[in-house]
C-alpha cells in the first residue's frame, strides 16, 4: 500500500480538486486585486477585472508576470500583506542587476513545508529516515526550504549546508544519513571527494536517495549518479519566486507531482501562447493558489517541461510535468543554432569515457561564432595514450555533431582541472557578451 502525507488531498477525484482550483483561483484574483497596487494596476491595463474569471479556463484572460516584474517592484512592490505579517525573506541572487526578493508569512512557510512533506512520504521517506541538506542556507531558498519539509515530515535533519566536503562524507557515515538534497553537480564533487579518500558512498554510507535541483539536469547524469553511488535520486523542482524547492518525483519516477491545492499550473506554446497538448513541451507558467505574501498569477518560470494529468501509479491525482528540459533563458544560440547546455550534458553523460564535469565556452572569431566543449577522461577509463586520447575527442565531437547539428571542437583537460561546484554549477562560458 502506498503512503500518503494527506490521503484526502493527494488521492481526491480529478474533478474535485478542479473545483477546488476554480474556488481558490476564483478568490485569488479579488485578494491581489484589492491587497496589492501592482496587480489592480496590471489588471485594469488589460481590463480584466476580477469579477470576470468564473471558471478555470478564465485564466487565461489573466495578464502574465515575470521575474522583470520583481526587479520593477524591489524590493516588495508585489506584495499582498503589510510587514507586520510576514515572517520571513528570501532573495535570489542577482546575476543580472537588482536581486529578487520573496515574502512569506507563516501560512507561506508551513504551506512550503507541507508540500514538501507530502514529496517526501512518496518516495517512502518516514521519521527514521536521515536527511543532510547539503543545499546552502541563508537568502537561497533549498536549504531553509528542504529544512522544514524534512522536520514537518518527522524525519531527522542534518543541516550541513554547503561546502566542506570532507565533513560532510565524516558526518555522512557516522551518523548514518539516509536522504541527501543538493545540487546534482555537488554530489558529483561528493562521490569524487570519497573516491579519492579511498572510500565510497556505496558501500561505507547508509545514503539511499538523494533530492536533486536546483540546476538542470539530464537522465543521463541521473543513471550515472545512480550507477556511481547506488543510491535512487530524484528530481526536486521549484524556484525561489514560487517559495523554493517544493516537488519531488513519487517512487514510480514518472514526472513530479505538482499540487493541485497549491499550484495551478499551464504548458504553453513560448511563441503563440496556446495551451500544449498533454506530453508535448511547453513553457511552464504557475499561479500560486495559496500563497498570501506574494502570490504570482501566471508567472512565466521559463522552464521547458511536459504535463501529465492522467493520474500516477501511486493513486496520487494532481498533475505531473516532466523533467525540466532547459530554461529558454539558458539557451545559447551558435550560428543561428539554438543549444542547451542539457543536451550537451545528455550526450556526454551517455560516453562511459567521459567524466562528470564539462563546460561549454563560445566565442566568436571574426564574424563566426564558435563553441568549444572541455571534458575530462572518467577516472575509470583513464589513459594517457595519445591514441586513445584522439579517438575519445573524434567520439565526442561526432556524437555533439549529430544531437546539436552543429561542429564542436572538443577539448581533453587534465582530470580534476575543471570547476567543481558546491552549489549550482556553472556550465558555460559566453566570451560574446563580454
Ligand atoms: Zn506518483
Amino acid at each position: 500500500m502506498p503512503e500518503y502525507w494527506d490521503p484526502e488531498i493527494e488521492t481526491m477525484p480529478v474533478d474535485d480538486l478542479k473545483k477546488l482550483q476554480e474556488e481558490k483561483l476564483k478568490k485569488l484574483v479579488h485578494y491581489v486585486y484589492e491587497n496589492s497596487p501592482f496587480y489592480r494596476k496590471r489588471f485594469d491595463e488589460h481590463g480584466v477585472h476580477p469579477e470576470d474569471i468564473q471558471t478555470l479556463e478564465d485564466i487565461r484572460k489573466l495578464p502574465f508576470t515575470y521575474k522583470q516584474d520583481l526587479r520593477d517592484t524591489y524590493p516588495t512592490g508585489m506584495f499582498c500583506v503589510p510587514n507586520s505579517k510576514l515572517a520571513r525573506f528570501h532573495a535570489s541572487s542577482g546575476t543580472t542587476g537588482k536581486p529578487t526578493v520573496v515574502g512569506y508569512t507563516h501560512k507561506d512557510i508551513d504551506d512550503w513545508a507541507e508540500s514538501l512533506a507530502r514529496a517526501f512520504t512518496s518516495v517512502g521517506m518516514g521519521k527514521d529516515d536521515i536527511l543532510q541538506v547539503s543545499y546552502g542556507y541563508g537568502l537561497f531558498t533549498g536549504g531553509l526550504g528542504a529544512h522544514y519539509g524534512s522536520e514537518k515530515l518527522g524525519a531527522t535533519v542534518l543541516p550541513t549546508s554547503s561546502g566542506n566536503t570532507e565533513r560532510q562524507l565524516e558526518l555522512m557515515k557516522d551518523l548514518g544519513t539516509t536522504a541527501i538534497a543538493c545540487t546534482p553537480s555537488y554530489f558529483l564533487y561528493m562521490i569524487e571527494t570519497a573516491r579519492k579518500e579511498g572510500t565510497s558512498i556505496r558501500d561505507d554510507t547508509k545514503l539511499k536517495k538523494g533530492f536533486f535541483g536546483a540546476e538542470p539536469w539530464s537522465e543521463e547524469l541521473k543513471k550515472r549518479i545512480e550507477d556511481e553511488s547506488g543510491i535512487k535520486a530524484y528530481d526536486i523542482y521549484g524556484t525561489s519566486e514560487l517559495s523554493g524547492p517544493l516537488f519531488t518525483e513519487c517512487d514510480e519516477q514518472c514526472g513530479i507531482h505538482i499540487w493541485g491545492d497549491l499550484f495551478l499550473i499551464e504548458i504553453l506554446d513560448p511563441e503563440t501562447g496556446e495551451t500544449m497538448p498533454d506530453g508535448e513541451t511547453g513553457e511552464l507558467v504557475i499561479t500560486t493558489l495559496a500563497k498570501e505574501a506574494n502570490p504570482l498569477i501566471r508567472y512565466k518560470i521559463k522552464d521547458l517541461t511536459k504535463k501529465l494529468s492522467e493520474p500516477c501509479k501511486c493513486g496520487r491525482t494532481h498533475p505531473r510535468i516532466t523533467r525540466i528540459s532547459g530554461r529558454s533563458d539558458d539557451m545559447i544560440i551558435v550560428r543561428g543554432i539554438n543549444v542547451f547546455p542539457g543536451q550537451v550534458e545528455s550526450v556526454l553523460m551517455n560516453i562511459p569515457e567521459v567524466g562528470n564535469h564539462f563546460m561549454i565556452i563560445v566565442d566568436r572569431i571574426g564574424p563566426l561564432d564558435s563553441m568549444k566543449v572541455q571534458i575530462e577522461m572518467h577516472e575509470s577509463a583513464f589513459s594517457d595514450r595519445m591514441s586513445d586520447m584522439m579517438a575519445l575527442k573524434k567520439k565526442v565531437a561526432n556524437a555533439l555533431k549529430s544531437v546539436l547539428n552543429l561542429a564542436v571542437e572538443v577539448e581533453l583537460v587534465e582530470h580534476g582541472s575543471l570547476p567543481r561546484s558546491e552549489g549550482k554549477s556553472k556550465k558555460v562560458i559566453d566570451n560574446r557578451k563580454l
